[in-house]
């Protein structure tokens, strides 16, 4: 069993992406114990996003409904001479619920263009693969005052002719540039409260009121001691975590100390 049958009513998302980083086995090991975790917790979305060699070898693993497992990247055509590239339908193919589009490093390591990720988006939604959306400004924008704007712009372009039908195969994560990844630095609630709002405003504007029901995430430098905040002081659906999340032990600490601030609010 794969969990593709859409989910947009979990009372709160977290999941990790790996980056460049655990072999199959590995990947397998952290499955199988979030398995009984989500089994255990039917109104939580997991997931977990990990390098493409790992995707193959996870298809066969049953899982429940509630584990989504995800691809970082793929390619806008659906098969065609790009060589070193991945297209839907063989992410689809391998059992794949999701895939995330936009994540700052491929649009800044490796040039991403916006328009580029709304072709992405389009043949995602096309082959019936959940998407995890990710923007942020980087500092420099963050310094110039065009966070609003450039959210907006990111948005707005990646889900230009997005199918109103199709909304429960979206879900959001802000991720400033500039608070991921090692030597980042930490944003505090009160930073990203308005990008959060913006966000909130521009998928209002775009899809009305039918999207209140997209979840939006906050990734960044995210751990036990400031989820809690983020979730509570923000109103974020959830997390969207890195280096914190890497260990299963990290992972559900993370995890758990989210909802615990989450129930004390
Ligand atoms: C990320 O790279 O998407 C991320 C959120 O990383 P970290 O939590 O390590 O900052």
């Amino acid at each position: 069993m794969t969990s593709s049958e859409p989910s947009q009513s979990a009372s709160f998302y977290f999941g990790s992406n790996f980056k460049m980083h655990k072999t199959l086995g590995e990947v397998k090991t952290f499955v199988l114990l979030l398995k009984k975790l989500c089994e255990d917790r039917p109104d939580l979305q997991l997931f977990v996003i990990p390098p493409f060699t790992a995707l193959g070898g996870l298809g066969e693993l049953p899982r429940p409904r509630n584990l989504w497992i995800g691809a970082q990247n793929m390619h806008w055509a659906s098969s065609g001479p790009y060589t070193g590239e991945i297209a839907a339908p063989m992410l689809r193919d391998l059992g794949v619920d999701l895939v995330m589009l936009g994540h700052a490093e491929r649009r800044h390591k490796f040039g991403e263009t916006d328009s580029e990720l709304h072709r992405k988006v389009q043949s995602a939604v096309l082959h019936h693969l959940r998407v995890l959306l990710c923007v942020g400004e980087t500092a420099e924008q963050r310094r110039f005052g065009v966070t609003v704007e450039v959210l907006a712009l990111q948005l707005k372009i990646a889900l230009s002719d997005f199918p109103a039908a199709r909304l429960d195969q979206l879900v959001v994560a802000y991720e400033p540039v500039w608070a991921i990844g090692a030597g980042s630095q930490e944003a505090t609630p009160a930073e990203i409260t308005p990008s959060i709002s913006q966000i909130r405003a521009t998928l209002s504007a775009r899809f009305g009121g039918e999207a209140r029901h997209i979840p939006v995430l906050y990734g960044g430098s995210v751990t036990q001691h400031n989820g809690g905040a983020y979730v509570v002081e923000t109103g974020v659906d959830g997390l969207f975590v890195g280096r914190a999340a890497w260990q299963p032990d990290g992972f559900i600490s993370v995890l758990e100390a989210a909802l615990a601030a989450r129930q004390n609010a």
